[in-house]
């Protein structure tokens, strides 16, 4: 029960007023209580009172707002009659339309009645336009929500609301993206610590807290105000949602789109599983031990030996190639070096202080100046633990040859690490003079181009090595296997390395060793760094014709704004195979089984899959864990086979990247969406496992348009986290605070208003004064749309409706403005620019109030009742506030049902479940010469200050304009534009707001003028001379209306005097 205030009424019949309270009970449920004595002021007493009277007492009647009518409750005798006042026969504003929210308690009671059956009731319309699909991307189901889900559901919601008031059948299936490695991991957490790590006891866990985290964001959606198809959301873990997957995995094996490979991923050891390039983050300061090292020549090629000067050819001088790295742990599996074969390479002879013996160092031309640096005795480490190696004791370094890299390729060096193997110098296009010497290590275990190097047969055929896994040294946990008893079991980053360092330096290899800082991949969860390993996995391949058809199909895309595109462009093209399988158990099983329990004899099949989609249908995919035989998971023609089930899941991406099939093209019949609105992260991440997989299976993209918006910073631009201390939740921003009493709770209305009034397309920012300013606007609205509701309460459109030719010409020219002004909104609504939207909501609005408003209400309150003037300015109004909530609703939409629960209905016309329901009173079309009244009015717009400067200039103790009388006189040029005041003194008077106007044309030579500035539709400003002149009125005040138009002091005004001749007298 809230206490609303209260409120005069003036009793038609006795000419007195009578004061009432407004209590509000619930939604649709006023009291109003007669005002006594005893309640003065005191709100308990009060609410006391009416409890009393309530319990039956009296005969309490309720209010129903939703029927116009007032059924009274007398609680007390008559009061004393009031005096007659004259201000009593005014037509103020009436209304029951509060001017506050009460956003915490009308917000759910607004969702109760109006949104529930909003969606079911616009999909199953008959007469549209057609179906607008939006395709939602799924948010991640771990944990609560935020301002970027906020961000983008309301955003989501605006566009519903408006396609539906555009007349279109809107398709918006939410759904949440259930599966992956944090739910994984947040489930391992909360197991006991001796719990054994059985998968199905895992996915059990990780179910159940999805399903949490589902049902508190789906909550907290609806709280937003977001209407979507709820009932009928998708989860990725659902069976119908993993059985489409199954089967769209292996329509994609059979167009031979994955494939099986063992070859370098990104490999996170600290949750030891594969990683997607979406599953990345960049840390741009990651230390990492970098060496130099020499690769001593065991045998050199003719072609090297020859650029040598005759003197070092027949002396015993060691050669080396010079090598450098920053992946020392990698340098066991070395098995060749990588040059450029057109780049200059120099051939340098050392001397050493420490020792006579010189020797001939190898490196790439261009890098001499970098390699310089590690002769100087810079300390080049802050660590200080690091060995200098053998930069510290060259004495000499003179560079005496110099060869093309093609003459090196064939060379064999020793291997570093063990004596027995050698390194064969390979030719390599991608080794550049960035960084290092010029010259590449490579091991083909744990970096791509290397595989790529080691692994492609040279002209003869031949493949340098033909099992990668004979090189990969590092387990599932980044720890070295037992391949050497000196490395096994060490972790490659810690011990691993330095051991490895340690061994170069006793073999008199290493030549330096120093920290280098860059950018290196970490795991996006654990925030732990990752590293290139190879292991057995299941890729989707990206280059040849499936690029190319997504990148042209990217061509024909719409994107807001228009700079994705070149974005989505160049990450798809710079894209490497995707990686598809995970070691993981909280997600879809990949439908893959083995033939005699050997990984490289694979079977996916479509009779295979289609059974065990089926099964999952029925069973969800725990069965694959649960079965006991393989068998179990087989159709009875593949039994006895012996084949064994694979262990691998797939990749979150490939989930939610075949929504368009899972979820659209089942209820829509089409896989192609109108509009996608995602955060801009998703170019890398959702965007494109969406694209591959449709056009890789229907050979067209999924949606036609994507607009993508900003991530949310706090107000000076900082990222939002709980170490900063300012996180802004949006729970807060709607109930307040819990913890803070003094923290408004705005509802979801300031709320979403924050979203519109933000430049979305970059980044948002949100600190309090942002909501607060929200709130402040949103306010103002309300109090706008409070007068339109209070002016129009006596008025029906269909009975008093009057049309623009019956006009006033001032109400006529605000038609115009307010035909512009719809059209306009249109357009901004048109290109999602919904900030344009609000902000030009927010100026025509204050532009009405302090100009037209204010003009008119004379001849609202005053004028009479049911005369044309009134009924022409309530039109206007009327239109006003239909142009005002069709525009607000998508994004106001409980202040707009609000308002549309309060403002009268047209005579005939039942009242709807939701404003969005509603039959819209169209304008009409704009006149013939709405161009004109628009220079007409705009000519009105700029008198008005010149008359207020004259009045300040000449008559300072006069206060207002209402005193004076004006004359002005205009170029005749003018003349056509305000013909239509011609004979209009009345109208020109109000419009100009002074006791009297005359206007004339033509300027006499000797008057001083003033300039106007007029500016023609066409955009064309000119300036006209004018001449304006006041003088204080010799008419009286009106005691009713307060004009400066009655002959006498204390008389009505003629215009008061007839109004009130139609009335009783008092
Ligand atoms: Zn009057």
């Amino acid at each position: 029960m809230w206490y609303l205030g209260n409120f005069g009424r003036w009793d038609i019949n006795n000419l007195k007023k009578i004061h009432y309270h407004l209590i509000y009970i619930n939604y649709n449920k006023l009291i109003i209580l007669r005002k006594k004595s005893y309640d003065s002021g005191n709100k308990a007493s009060l609410a006391h009172h009416l409890v009393k009277k309530l319990k039956g007492t009296i005969d309490a009647t309720t209010f129903d707002s939703s029927n116009n009518s007032t059924n009274l409750i007398e609680t007390s005798d008559k009061s004393k009659e009031n005096n007659y006042k004259f201000s009593d026969t005014l037509l103020l504003p009436k209304t029951t339309f509060s001017q506050r929210a009460f956003a915490s308690v009308r917000e759910l009671e607004i969702q109760d009645a109006s949104f529930k059956t909003l969606y079911s009731w616009q999909y199953n319309r008959t007469n549209v336009k057609g179906t607008f699909v939006l395709q939602d991307g799924p948010p991640f189901a771990n944990g609560d929500v935020h301002l970027g889900h906020a961000v983008n559901k309301i955003l989501k919601d605006f566009i519903v609301r408006r396609k539906i008031l555009e007349g279109y059948r809107v398709s918006y299936i939410p759904g949440w993206d259930c599966h992956g490695l944090p739910i994984e991991i947040k489930a391992l957490q909360n197991s006991e610590e001796d719990a054994p790590r059985d998968p199905l006891q895992i996915r059990r866990k990780a179910r159940s807290f999805a399903q949490d985290a589902v049902a508190l964001q789906k909550a907290a959606f609806r709280r937003w105000g977001v209407i979507a198809d709820w009932d009928n959301a998708y989860e990725t873990m659902n069976n119908e949602y993993e059985a489409s997957q199954v089967i769209a995995f292996t329509e994609m094996f059979e167009k031979g789109h994955i494939y099986q490979d063992y070859k370098p991923v990104y490999w996170s050891p600290s949750s030891r599983t594969a990683l997607a390039e979406a599953e990345l983050e960049y840390v741009d300061q990651h230390e990492s031990d970098s060496v130099y090292v020499k690769f001593p020549i065991r045998c050199a090629k003719d072609t090297f030996l020859a650029g040598l000067p005759g003197d070092i050819q027949n002396s015993d001088i060691q050669a080396s190639l010079l090598v450098w790295t920053t992946t020392p742990w990698t340098l066991p599996g070395n098995v060749a070096l990588c040059v450029n074969p057109s780049a200059s390479y120099a051939i340098a002879l050392v001397a050493f202080a420490s020792r006579p013996c010189k020797e001939v160092w190898v490196f790439m031309k261009a890098q001499i100046f970098d390699l310089s640096r590690l002769f100087a005795s810079l300390p080049s480490t802050s660590r200080g633990q690091c060995s200098h190696g053998l930069a510290a004791e060259v004495s000499e370094f003179v560079v005496i040859g110099e060869i093309l890299g093609k003459a090196l390729v064939g060379t064999t060096c020793c291997h570093p690490i063990f004596k027995e193997r050698e390194s064969v110098v390979l030719s390599a296009d991608h080794v550049s003079s960035y960084t290092g010497t010029g010259i590449v290590h490579a091991n083909p275990a744990h970096g791509l181009e290397d595989f790529y190097v080691c692994t492609t047969p040279d002209l003869e055929g031949k493949v340098l090595v033909n099992d990668v896994s004979s090189v990969c040294y590092v387990d599932d946990a980044g720890k070295f296997t037992d391949f050497d008893s000196r490395f096994s079991g060490l972790d490659i980053f810690k011990e691993g390395t330095q051991n490895i360092i340690g061994m170069l330096s006793g073999e008199g290899l290493l030549v330096k060793h120093e920290i280098h800082l860059h950018r290196y991949p970490y795991d996006w969860r654990t925030k732990k760094p990752v590293i290139l390993r190879s292991t057995l996995q299941w890729f989707c391949r990206i280059g040849g014709p499936l690029l190319a058809r997504a990148l042209q199909g990217i061509e024909t895309l719409l994107m807001i704004p228009e700079t994705s595109k070149n974005r989505l462009h160049s990450m798809l093209s710079a894209r490497k195979d995707w990686c598809l399988s995970r070691q993981r158990v909280w997600g879809v099983p990949i439908p893959v089984f083995y033939k005699n329990n050997d990984k490289r004899q694979p079977v996916i099949s479509r009779d295979i899959s289609q059974h065990v989609a089926g099964l999952f249908r029925a069973h969800g995919s725990d069965i694959w864990w649960s079965a006991e035989h393989d068998d179990a998971l087989l159709p009875p023609s593949r039994r006895k086979e012996g084949l064994i089930r694979g262990t691998d899941i797939m990749d979150v991406w490939f989930d939610s990247g075949t929504s368009w099939n899972a979820v659209t093209e089942s209820a829509t019949g089409s896989h192609v969406a109108d509009l996608c609105v995602e955060g801009s992260d998703q170019h890398r991440g959702w965007f494109q496992s969406s694209l591959l997989t449709s056009v890789a299976l229907r050979g067209a993209l999924p949606f036609k348009t994507i607009l993508t918006h900003g991530f949310v910073l706090d107000s000076e631009g900082k990222k939002m986290s709980k170490s900063l201390g300012n996180v802004v939740s949006p729970n807060n921003i709607i109930n307040g605070n819990p913890n803070k009493n003094k923290e408004a709770a705005y509802g979801a209305d300031v709320l979403r208003f924050w979203v519109a009034s933000s430049c979305f397309t970059s980044d948002l920012y949100a600190g309090k004064e942002s909501f607060a300013k929200s709130s402040e606007n949103v306010r103002k609205l309300r109090t706008s749309a409070r007068f339109l509701i209070g002016v129009l309460h006596d008025f029906c459109i269909r009975l008093h409706g009057v049309s623009q030719s019956n006009m006033l010409t001032i109400d006529r020219y605000i038609m115009a403005r307010l035909h512009a002004f719809q059209e306009e909104l249109n357009l901004h609504y048109s290109s999602y620019r919904f900030q344009c939207v609000v902000f030009r909501m927010l100026t025509f609005t204050s532009y009405l109030s302090s100009f037209y408003f204010t003009l008119l209400k004379d001849r609202l309150y005053a004028a009479r009742a049911d005369g044309p003037e009134r009924r022409s300015a309530q039109t206007v109004l009327f239109y006003c506030l239909e142009v005002f909530t069709e525009a607000l609703a998508p994004i106001l939409p409980h202040l707009v049902e609000d308002i549309y629960k309060h403002a009268p209905r047209p005579h005939g016309k039942e009242t709807k479940a939701s404003v969005l329901m509603k039959d819209w009173t169209a304008l009409p079309a704009p006149t013939p010469d709405r161009e004109k009244l628009l220079v007409a009015g705009s000519i009105i717009e700029k008198l008005r200050p010149l008359i207020n400067e004259k009045r300040l200039a000449s008559l300072k103790n006069i206060t207002s304009n209402e005193q004076l009388e004006i004359r002005i006189a205009l170029s005749h040029a003018l003349k056509p534009f305000l013909d239509e005041f011609e004979g209009k003194k009345d109208e020109l008077k109000e419009a100009l707001g002074g006791a009297s106007v005359e206007l004339s044309f033509g300027l006499s030579g000797s008057c001083k003028t003033d300039s106007l500035e007029v500016e023609l539709l066409s955009g064309e400003k000119l300036l006209y001379s004018t001449n304006i002149s006041v003088e204080k009125t010799r008419m009286n005040k009106c005691p009713r209306c307060w004009l400066y138009q009655s002959t006498n002091p204390k008389c009505l005004c003629p215009r008061c005097r007839e109004v009130l001749n139609k009335k009783p007298a008092p």
